[in-house]
């Protein structure tokens, strides 16, 4: 049973994988990833991120966005 837990707890979470801690609000290639063509953040239930870097994630994307690094909508 304890395998099949260990399996639950980890969540594909890609950049625990990495194990970033934070996220560069400059790195724009990197917060695209997560980004939808509409300019979105994808939700975590699609990118499987956890919900510690979800917030991360979206923290960066609007510190980008206010400095213009990210658009707001991609056409
Ligand atoms: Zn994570």
């Amino acid at each position: 049973m304890a395998r099949q837990d260990d399996k639950k707890k980890r969540k594909n979470c890609s950049l625990c994988a990495d194990k970033v801690e934070s996220i560069d609000y400059k790195d724009a290639a990197k917060l695209k990833r997560y980004l939808t063509e509409a300019g979105k953040i994808i939700p975590r239930r699609i990118t499987g991120n956890c919900a510690e870097h979800q917030r991360m994630i979206a923290k960066a994307i609007k510190r980008a966005r206010e400095a213009a690094i990210i658009s707001y909508t991609f056409d």
